[in-house]
């Protein structure tokens, strides 16, 4: 499952609808100097700046406090010229994560984190939904998988990936089960699964033999060894599952788009285009 091409279709619709909604807003907070955080970031900014979205990258030193990051956000919610709000996660151990992320005004959260988005998610009244999640469904949905009464299998519980996911694929009436690190048998619920999304960070935790014949397996996972990046299924499942994603190439460039994708929606929100629930 091709996630590059994909991705570049999306960026090129989204490119039209910036032009057509004029200005667009993006930022950015990231604190500390983590390596793979400053990648990420870099990537969306660039990928923001090629369709049009004006990005601006704000970068805090690791010492930071708490309430200098949330003076930040207020000033981000206020600024009439921004459309979305994104702060890198994670942030450093001295901030509260929850506190930050409840201090962006949810109609700007174009990564689906704040509470009210999150729970609209629950409820199956989706708002602004993390762009990883997005993007998965939309190449399930490129292939052509069928999901109604498929058996779905999740390995991941994060707020960002693992639960979202599951919540989308529920909306789409899958029979869906979430695995994590204190699954008791791993292998017995992957073997099962139609569809199998591996979120969890761990390289090759899914091995060949704990694929179903003829499965989609999605593998979100980014590990970086001496050998490259590598995802978290053993890339001999290709010859097992009818469909798979490569790492990279196929989740990542999906996720940017979609962020981008996120943006677009929040602008959309904010100038009433859509209807945004009151908090
Ligand atoms: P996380 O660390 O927050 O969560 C990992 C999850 O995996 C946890 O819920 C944990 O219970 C589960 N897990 C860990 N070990 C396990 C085991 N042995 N068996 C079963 N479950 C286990 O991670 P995250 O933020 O959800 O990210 C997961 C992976 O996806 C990471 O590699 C991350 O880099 C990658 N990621 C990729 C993209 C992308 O765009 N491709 C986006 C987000 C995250």
């Amino acid at each position: 499952m091709e996630g590059k091409a994909l991705a570049e279709r999306i960026r090129a619709e989204v490119a039209a609808e910036v032009a057509q909604l004029g200005n667009l807003g993006l930022a950015t907070l990231l604190v500390g100097d983590d390596l793979a955080s400053a990648i990420y970031i870099r990537l969306k900014h660039a990928a923001a700046d090629e369709v049009g979205i004006a990005s601006t990258d704000l970068r805090l030193p690791v010492e930071t406090s708490e309430q200098e990051l949330l003076d930040h956000v207020a000033e981000l919610n206020a600024d009439e010229a921004v459309d979305g709000i994104l702060v890198q996660l994670p942030l450093p151990a001295h901030i509260d994560e929850a506190r930050v992320v409840r201090a962006i005004d949810p109609i700007k959260d174009v990564d689906g984190s704040h509470p009210l988005n999150a729970g609209q998610l629950y409820l199956g009244r989706p708002t602004l939904v993390p762009a990883t999640p997005i993007g998965i469904l939309t190449l399930l949905d490129e292939y052509e998988i069928p999901l109604e009464g498929a058996k779905a299998v999740v390995v991941g519980r994060s707020n960002i990936v693992g639960k979202p996911v599951a919540q989308l694929l529920l909306q789409r009436n899958a029979t869906v089960t979430v695995c994590h690190s204190r699954t008791a048998d791993l292998a017995r619920e992957t073997s099962s699964a139609d569809v199998l999304v591996v979120a969890a960070g761990r390289t090759a935790l899914v091995t060949a033999g704990m694929v179903k014949a003829g499965a989609a397996v999605i593998d979100v996972g980014i590990n970086r060894t001496d050998a490259g990046l590598v995802g978290d299924v053993d890339p001999g499942a290709m010859e097992i599952a009818a469909f798979m994603t490569p790492v990279p190439g196929g989740v990542g460039p999906m996720t940017i788009a979609c962020l981008l994708q996120n943006a677009v929606r929040a602008a959309r929100f904010r100038r009433g285009a859509l209807a945004f629930p009151a908090a």
